[in-house]
């Protein structure tokens, strides 16, 4: 039996993860479930799994989640620093789907203990991609990338030689807004940016995908995780999403990585790796399909691409801030606070704010400075909603 975790098991991906593991309870033992909010749907997984623990992100909740597990033996906890410890317990494999860079921490808790870490938690790579990486090769483990376009480039990457590689190649569905007029987008509601054409997802990342922060924080993603120099990636637009990434070689080939949007495809290759395994993931017809379109991406559009670029060449604590001053621009767009399109003008206020303060980005990069900065970008950003606010 594997022992597995997955932190964030109450999300989009929390959930897809849990559909693949209760098809085979025999060959897994769960260790530990996380939530935050969903305190019915994590104590009804943690029961029916088997969990040694489930907990709760937020500590006003820790007694309705003991009430909902009350005589099935789940052990119960709550607080930030009970999810970091319950990803320091003994297991083989653990989902890190935490959502934003409440993720980052109980990541490297994981890989410190020597665990493969299935990554789906982009935002740990964009704000401290050097750290987890560094924590991974010191430790010892494998992390294993579950975002569908960087298990795409794994793929098409096995038995190949990086020093071949000239290009990556992601692509974007352009979200819900990719075919509306430029000068709509400043009335965007916050229910037409929280429909996908393509993937059902969580709510943030679903609106990511439309203001296209998403695929930003992805090509920071790429450029972190498999070491590729920022001008060596691109974007394609591409609104069937079947495509997921392609992989350009010194000869000319390119490596696609086609397959339908559903995340059980990538969950279950981390899950599975290094095997494949049948998933219960729709076969396509690509006949029936017909065609694929492909376009380049505006940029005037979707400025969200061109601050990635920006973050990626100031380098250092830079993506960190660019995650934080999103994150929070983020939440002032779900609160009604600012409109769609001051989102990138929240977060490149914010990247500018903590550029001009003294020695930020140029920190050395651990756990304790990402949040110092992570705070600084935040309240950064808070103060430039407040301004477009009033
Ligand atoms: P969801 O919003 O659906 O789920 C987020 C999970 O994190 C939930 O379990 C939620 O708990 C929990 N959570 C929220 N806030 C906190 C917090 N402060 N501390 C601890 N736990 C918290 O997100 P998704 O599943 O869509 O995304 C998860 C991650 O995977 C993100 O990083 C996203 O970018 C990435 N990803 C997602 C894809 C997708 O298809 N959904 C595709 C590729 C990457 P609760 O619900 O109980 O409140
Ligand atoms: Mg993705």
């Amino acid at each position: 039996m594997r022992r597995v975790s997955i932190l964030g098991a109450t999300g989009s991906i929390g959930q897809n993860t849990i559909d693949l593991i209760a098809r085979a309870p025999e060959e897994y033992d769960v260790v530990a479930l996380t939530g935050a909010t969903n305190i019915k749907q994590l104590a009804h997984d943690a029961i029916r799994l088997r969990a040694d623990v489930a907990v709760t992100a937020d500590e006003t909740r820790l007694d309705d989640l003991r009430a909902a597990l009350h005589g099935s033996g789940v052990e119960a906890a709550a607080g930030t620093q009970a999810i970091t410890e319950s990803a320091t317990r003994s297991a083989d494999w653990i989902m890190s789907a935490i959502v934003g860079a409440a993720g980052l921490a109980p990541g490297l808790a994981a890989l410190e203990q020597g665990t493969t870490l299935a990554l789906a938690n982009k935002e740990s790579l964009v704000c401290a991609g050097a750290l987890v990486l560094e924590t991974a090769r010191t430790c010892g483990t494998r992390i294993l990338p579950v975002d569908s376009e960087h298990s795409a480039i794994f793929q098409a990457l096995i038995g190949e030689d990086m020093a071949s590689v000239e290009r990556i190649i992601i692509t974007a569905s352009g979200g819900a807004f990719r075919d509306w007029p430029i000068e709509d987008l400043p009335q965007a509601t916050l229910d037409q940016a929280s429909s996908h054409p393509n993937w059902d997802m969580g709510q943030r990342i679903t609106i990511d995908s439309a203001s296209m922060f998403n695929k930003a924080m992805e090509i920071i993603e790429t450029h972190e995780f498999f070491d590729v120099q920022p001008d060596q990636i691109e974007v394609l637009v591409h609104p069937q999403s079947m495509v997921h990434a392609l992989v350009g070689f010194n000869d000319g080939a390119l490596m696609a990585h086609v397959g339908p949007p559903d995340m059980r495809h990538a969950i279950g290759f981390a899950l599975h790796h290094p095997y494949r395994q049948d998933l219960p993931v729709e076969r396509l017809d690509l006949a029936a399909i017909g065609q694929f379109e492909f376009r380049a991406p505006d940029e005037a559009r979707w400025p969200a691409l061109r601050l990635a670029r920006e973050a990626m060449q100031a380098g250092g604590m830079m993506g960190a801030v660019f995650n934080a001053g999103k994150e929070a621009a983020l939440d002032g767009f779900i609160a009604g606070q600012i409109g769609f399109t001051r989102m990138a003008e929240v977060v490149e206020e914010a990247m500018n704010t903590v550029a001009a303060s003294d020695g930020h980005i140029a920190a050395t990069m651990t756990l304790d400075n990402v949040l110092e900065v992570d705070h600084l970008a935040r309240k950064a950003a808070q103060a430039a909603i407040q301004k477009k606010a009033g």
